[in-house]
């Protein structure tokens, strides 16, 4: 697009940007600046330019220089200090017009004092940083309004591989929608508690009873009675060897999947971490400048992995392979078999085991849940859990993680686990204190997952409430509460299965997640999280069934 007009250089920034007229609305009256729908529409169309004060908000809102949003003079992103010219122009017509008061503060109240944009949240990816060099003044000297831009604060490259869309565009876009004052069915997030799955009376009780011995540090692996009844956990799944020094507790499971691959990874080093995944492992590996080489889980086989391509994907720089079971998204629980079958290949090639295990007590239909440590005694295994979905305590976040096996192989590898649990401190400590209360004793999570119980009725009903929608069919989850349908993508004519849940939560104001953002790398699947009641997942499946029975992409 040449940008040789008002209206073209909005709405390029605009998509640079990733906003909309909306947006723009938004945050100009954050800044004390009230613009109209139609004020902006008629900009965006090109029907009307605004006046200056409008174009300069608009500007600093879009992080580009108001002289090249006006007439295209210049570098779009050359950002910093607006000329004296500008904040003089501004001033003359917005004094008292305008511009209220608070936005009036925020660009400079007295005639000379420095006029420099409001400071917000640019999300420019691929924006060359600015070839003039910064001139840093001394902190203790105020910048000279005339000195050369400051380049843009941009994002660590690390970054640049690394994706959580569950919480990505499609999230956002229903926070927005929420925040003018739409009601959103959520299907996308695991988080027990606002579905109203309450805390065990118990664990509360104790936590509340032990909050005064618990604020100092503990030691950085965690407290001696939670790494003590983690151990006896250990003990009662069958993972052999575990002494207490193997156990770390951690801020949550994710906080130790950041850790533990933190740890190990040389860059380009790879591990296999399965399609569709709890992304937060991809997201890790990359993140540690390693290369995450997804291996299938195969849907027609229950969702269970597809040993053939975990082989295939083997190179001299595999270093350990991920095992999600119970799984999120697709609900699959492993037999022994296929993970023998796991253990066998991790063998064979030296690799480490890791293990996501957070939903191992939400197993329903009488299934067992085998930890794959426990069929590998002879390999290096690291176990995760947590409480944050058996307990229905995801904010206290507590999770933590065993190792297992010849602990000897992997000294040095340890060594690097230590000392970055040591650069944290420690995790939470009220939230270890309820480790021990938590794992013993009655385990209330039992009364969901039997029939009658909550997750169990709410797997059942969005289970055949699914299958009955023409062009939709699910794999029954056997554990967790999440589910993975898949759409007849011929039918539907989809091609973008983003674009489906934006269309979706759109149209009927229904948030799910689309496959996508699970690295699943077909536009045909998306989840749904069945914590809400059976009265809000029926409302839900009937909206998506309306939904698709007209929808083409
Ligand atoms: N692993 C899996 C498979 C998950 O689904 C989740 C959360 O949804 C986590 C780990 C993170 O759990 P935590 O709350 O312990 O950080």
């Amino acid at each position: 697009m040449e940008l040789n007009s008002f209206d073209k250089r909005l709405r390029w920034a605009m998509e640079a940007q990733g906003m909309k007229q909306a947006d723009l609305i938004r945050l100009a009256s954050e800044m004390g600046v009230k613009l109209g729908k139609s004020q902006v529409s008629q900009y965006v169309s090109g029907k009307t330019a605004p006046r200056k004060e409008v174009l300069f908000t608009l500007a600093s809102i879009l992080s580009v220089e108001p002289s090249w949003l006006q007439d295209g003079a210049g570098d779009p992103f050359a950002p910093g200090v607006i000329s004296m010219a500008a904040a003089a122009a501004v001033q003359a017509e917005g004094r008292g017009s305008k511009f209220g008061s608070s936005s009036r503060s925020k660009f400079g109240s007295a005639e000379n004092e420095p006029i420099v944009p409001p400071v917000h949240c640019a999300t420019i990816t691929s924006t060359p940083a600015s070839p003039v060099a910064p001139t840093v003044p001394f902190p203790e000297q105020e910048r000279d309004p005339l000195a050369a831009p400051l380049p843009p604060i941009t994002k660590s490259t690390k970054l640049d591989n690394v994706l959580y869309d569950v919480r990505g565009p499609v999230a956002e876009e229903a926070a927005r929608m929420e925040a003018a004052g739409t009601q959103i069915l959520k299907l996308n997030i695991g988080n027990p508690a606002p579905f109203g799955f309450r805390t065990p009376d118990e664990v509360i009780y104790d936590m509340r009873t032990q909050l005064t011995d618990c604020e100092g540090y503990s030691d950085s692996k965690g407290l001696f009675s939670a790494r003590k009844a983690i151990m006896q956990y250990a003990q009662i799944k069958g993972i052999p060897h575990v002494t207490i020094e193997d156990v770390y507790t951690g801020n949550g499971v994710s906080e130790l999947i950041n850790i533990s691959l933190s740890a190990l990874l040389d860059n380009g080093d790879e591990v296999l971490v399965p399609s569709p995944d709890y992304p937060l492992w991809t997201a890790c590996v990359n993140l540690a400048g390693g290369t995450a080489v997804h291996y299938i889980c195969d849907e027609q086989a229950e969702w269970n992995p597809d040993l053939d391509d975990i082989r295939s994907k083997i190179t001299p720089r595999t270093k350990a392979i991920v095992v999600i079971n119970p799984n999120n998204p697709t609900g699959a629980l492993y037999s022994r078999e296929v993970l023998e079958g796991i253990v066998e290949i991790a063998r064979q090639h030296g690799l480490i085991v890791f293990s996501d295990e957070i939903y191992d007590r939400l197993v329903m239909d009488g299934f067992e849940h085998i930890s794959t440590a426990s069929l590998a005694p002879d390999l290096f295994c690291v176990t995760f859990s947590g409480l944050s979905k058996s307990h229905m305590v995801a904010g206290y976040r507590i999770g933590w993680m065993i190792l297992s096996g010849p602990k000897w192989r992997a000294k040095d590898y340890i060594l690097g686990l230590n000392m970055l649990c040591n650069m944290r401190m420690c995790s939470n400590v009220p939230a270890q204190s309820i480790v021990q209360t938590a794992l013993g004793g009655h385990q209330s999570v039992n009364g969901y997952i039997a029939p009658g119980g909550r997750v169990y009725e709410q797997r059942d009903f969005v289970y055949e409430a699914l299958n009955a929608i023409p062009g939709v069919t699910a794999v029954k989850p056997k554990a967790g509460f999440y589910i993975f349908p898949k759409l007849d993508v011929k039918r539907f004519n989809i091609t973008d299965d983003e674009q489906f849940a934006l269309d979706l939560l759109h149209d009927q104001k229904v948030l799910i997640s689309h496959g996508g953002a699970f690295n699943w790398k077909q536009p045909d699947h998306f989840r749904v999280v069945f914590l809400p009641r059976v009265e809000v997942l029926e409302e839900t499946m009937d909206k998506l069934a309306q939904f698709l029975a007209t929808y083409r992409q």
